[in-house]
């Protein structure tokens, strides 16, 4: 049981008192919720990932088309975390919420299909998954799982069993975009609900970092748990800066005890 200040555990009261009165509410998820199941960020700064190559050049779609190879070394120390992941306490509350009817959806910005390992339902993935491969020739789409383990033990690149074309990750390049049936399913579940929390979001990536303000517009509130302030910790209602693993799980106990 984590002890924390009163401060925050008084934020965390106000936070279940919300979901508790919430008629529809809208999780949006980011690198933070992810990081306590070992898997890096690798879009922020102060990674090994991103001092190795620069993401915006390697981790491309126009690097992923002229030079595979390169794309394929940068992601597969990412893959094998991914591959290796497991959901943590943060994943597991929201399990617990979506079944007690406390949640409409959540919107992650992750690839790593940890809320689906951990058991969510309606999950709507804003920057694609790790979960499935499509060819880049014939758009033949497979299960990842079976060709994950030989890529990241040895490297092995994977191909299209029909016509040879290497596969493609169904996660989002830079310089690709957004899967177009997420995005309006975000924006529709933004603007019809009434409590909106950001969970591991530091919302700088655009545009999945403007939602929380599509909510606001329509009056719904705001809870931001991140353990560093975005751009909308002034327009939230609670706003706690700690670890999504220890406060998520204690927003849902709170909600569920009182
Ligand atoms: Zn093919």
């Amino acid at each position: 049981m984590t002890h924390f200040s009163s401060q925050t555990q008084t934020a965390i009261e106000f936070a279940a008192d919300l979901f508790r009165s919430a008629r529809s509410a809208v999780i949006l998820t980011g690198a933070g919720l992810s990081t306590s199941s070992g898997i890096p960020d690798f879009r922020s700064e102060g990674t090994g990932l991103w001092s190795r190559d620069e993401p915006l050049d390697v981790a491309s779609l126009s690097t992923f088309r002229t030079s595979p190879d390169k794309f394929f070394q940068w992601f597969r120390p990412l893959a094998g975390q991914i591959f290796n992941a497991q959901p943590n306490p943060a994943h597991l509350a929201l399990v617990e919420l979506e079944k007690a009817g406390c949640i409409h959806s959540i919107i992650t910005q992750n690839i790593d299909a940890l809320h689906q390992k951990a058991g969510s339902k309606n999950v709507i993935e804003m920057h694609g998954t790790l979960r499935t491969l499509t060819c880049s020739q014939c758009y033949h789409k497979v299960e990842a799982s079976s060709y994950l383990g030989a890529f990241v033990e040895r490297g092995e690149i994977p191909h299209c069993k029909g016509c040879g074309s290497i596969l493609k990750p169904d996660v989002i390049l830079f310089g690709e975009q957004l899967p177009q049936m997420a995005w309006l399913q975000a924006q529709r579940d933004a603007r019809q609900c009434d409590l909106m929390m950001v969970a591991g979001s530091s919302l700088e990536v655009l545009p999945v970092a403007g939602l929380p303000m599509q909510a606001l517009d329509r009056g719904a509130h705001l809870i931001i748990v991140n353990n560093s302030p975005t751009y909308l910790n002034v327009r939230a209602d609670v706003t706690i800066l700690e670890n999504v693993a220890d406060i998520i799980p204690a927003i849902a106990e709170k909600a569920f005890h009182g």
